[in-house]
């Protein structure tokens, strides 16, 4: 695996545009595997959020890009993975004034390097001409959210976000996230959002994985 992964870094390193999912020389994110990414189903918003807009099933190509940016410090595949969420969101347009990454706690973000949701935000907010707006926080580190269940996923984040900055939030945020769970931490940065004069609170993902039981109906 350690040999395995050395391997894949030197040929990063000489080859800089292979695809991260396929290993096809060309791209980060080849024209291939972004072609085999299935939709994720549209859904209602989860509490505390006006609308949400997920992209692809959490699986294969997309869950190895994801992994290798967040898992492996491969921080350019952010932008092919940005690219894939304005494409998404020109498909089908939320009403925003600003774009906010959800926040890394400081520990996390000094831990991996960057935040990947930033990494996203910062591409969208590129390619869409929306601002990337500053000052969303989180006070306290929630630990690894991914071993918890529903509930407690949500009392663990609950009050963990505030709004940090002395000038109003927008009116209007997108909030840009990588991999919706339960929607759990969206609603506590909705929360922290509300409480300091955003009016609407929307959420956009990459990916979701389906929920135990819940079909692939297409609308
Ligand atoms: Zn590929």
């Amino acid at each position: 695996m350690i040999i395995r992964d050395l391997f894949d870094r030197l040929l990063d390193l000489f080859f800089p545009d292979r695809c991260v999912a396929c290993g096809r020389m060309g791209s980060l994110l080849c024209a291939h595997c972004r072609a085999g990414l299935r939709p994720y189903p549209p859904e209602a918003p989860p509490a505390g959020l006006d609308g949400m807009a997920v992209g692809w099933l959490y699986e294969g190509a997309i869950r190895t890009a994801i992994h290798r940016m967040k898992y492996t410090g491969m921080r350019r595949v952010a932008v092919p993975l940005g690219d894939l969420l304005a494409e998404h969101l020109q498909a089908a347009p939320l009403p925003a004034d600003a774009l906010m990454a959800v926040p890394l706690h400081a520990g996390r973000l000094a831990e991996r390097g960057f935040n990947q949701s930033e990494e996203l935000a910062n591409r969208l907010a590129h390619r869409c001409g929306l601002p990337l707006v500053p000052g969303l926080a989180r006070c306290r580190d929630t630990g690894h959210q991914a071993s918890l269940g529903r509930r407690a996923r949500k009392g663990n984040v609950e009050g963990a976000f505030v709004w940090a900055v002395h000038v109003a939030p927008p009116a209007r945020v997108l909030i840009v996230d990588d991999v919706l769970t339960t929607g759990a931490t969206l609603a506590a940065c909705a929360d922290a959002l509300r409480g300091a004069g955003t009016r609407e609170v929307r959420a956009v993902a990459l990916a979701r994985s389906l929920a135990p039981g819940q079909k692939m109906i297409q609308s």
